[in-house]
């Protein structure tokens, strides 16, 4: 059976990049050797570095006043990293709270500083929501805000546009990041780890605007100092390599299918018929508000979870591999980032359907 993984990271890759990585694993552009057993510092791999990272600021039409940084540490990392770079002199930063990772940041950054918590989590006719940005109460001073606009585990997304004036916007892309354009000139610094819709796990992506450089706390360590990095072109320490070479193939991937602009379409139709299967079923639900709804990682629950072992036994049996939600919230989730074709979809609600007309 041809297999579907809904997995919300590390997550399905294109299979054609995979292909391509497998040809070239134990012999890399005739070198004889594998791509991973190079020196980052040779010319062969700071041309594998310096491609992803154009193809990367092309797919995100990033503007030349930014940096790209290539990072170890993940998006917990950047948890700490945001902080120790960005706080300056300043004592506190706002931190939205729409979910378990923007709670998971403001954990971290108590390390640092005293988060001023703005609580975005609303309920609207029992359902799930974010209150709107204009209604986000900023302090005056905050070193800068921060909030996660797709919540993994949560499902739950903020689509909206910051324009927040002069704030200081980071967020945390990790699961939303090039499933749809952005206009990175509203953010001071974006960060997302690259498990989901980059590549392998152990390599993070920073993108952080030049004039916020040369603030980092003394205390932080070089290898998340964002000035360090943009120095040594992400290449203080030795960089994640293989991560970065796959991550560069998934960009080439990404423009073969027409960018982010198609990717979102695409993702767009996905997210709609699973929730339409979901959202016309008594047999299935998922609680969260539409204008919040995910469209990368979408929970839903079976109306009698006393049938979500077999749910899970006969759908991983179908090839639909991964629809275990995640424990601090139960029942299923399928994450269907952009390698997730929408044929994946289509099996996916295909099973569902019929798991209804046997079991409901
Ligand atoms: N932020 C978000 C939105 C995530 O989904 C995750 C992991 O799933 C993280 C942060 C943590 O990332 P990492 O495990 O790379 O530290």
């Amino acid at each position: 059976t041809q297999v579907y993984n809904f997995s919300s990271g590390p997550a399905m890759l294109p299979a054609e990049v995979l292909k391509l990585a497998q040809q070239e694993l134990c012999d890399w552009h005739g070198l004889g050797t594998s791509v991973m057993e190079i020196s980052h510092r040779g010319k062969e791999f700071i041309q594998v570095a310096e491609e992803a990272e154009k193809d990367f600021r092309d797919l995100l039409n990033i503007p030349s006043n930014y940096k790209v940084l290539f990072c170890h540490g993940g998006g917990r990392g950047q948890f700490a990293g945001i902080p120790l770079n960005l706080l300056g002199d300043k004592t506190t930063a706002d931190y939205v709270d729409a979910g378990y990772w923007a709670a998971s940041a403001v954990k971290e950054a108590k390390k640092y500083c005293t988060p001023n918590v703005i609580d975005a989590k609303v309920t609207i006719d029992g359902l799930r929501a974010v209150k709107p940005m204009r209604e986000w109460q900023l302090s005056d001073n905050a070193a800068y805000l921060h909030y996660c606009p797709n919540e993994t585990i949560d499902g739950i997304a903020i689509h909206e546009t910051p324009d927040f004036g002069d704030a200081i916007v980071t967020a945390d892309f990790s699961s939303s990041i090039l499933s749809h354009p952005l206009d990175v000139s509203r953010y001071g610094a974006i960060y997302a780890g690259a498990q989901k819709n980059i590549g392998p796990a152990g390599l993070t992506l920073v993108i952080v605007r030049d004039d916020l450089l040369g603030k980092a706390q003394t205390a932080c360590p070089s290898i998340i100092d964002y000035t360090v990095l943009s120095e040594n072109d992400s290449m203080f320490n030795t960089p994640p390599t293989f991560a970065w070479y796959l991550a560069g193939l998934v960009f080439k991937w990404l423009k073969k299918q027409g960018g982010v602009a198609a990717m979102d379409k695409i993702n767009q139709q996905k997210a709609e018929l699973l929730y339409s299967i979901i959202d016309h079923s008594d047999f299935y639900r998922n609680d969260v508000a539409p204008a919040n709804r995910s469209r990368m990682n979408i929970p839903f629950q079976l109306a009698d979870s006393a049938l979500d072992k077999l749910f899970l036994e006969e759908s991983f049996a179908a090839g639909l591999h991964a629809l275990k939600g995640h424990r601090v919230v139960g029942g299923m989730r399928a994450s269907i980032y952009n390698a997730m074709p929408l044929e994946g979809v289509k099996a996916l609600t295909d099973f569902m359907q019929d798991f209804e007309r046997r079991r409901g």
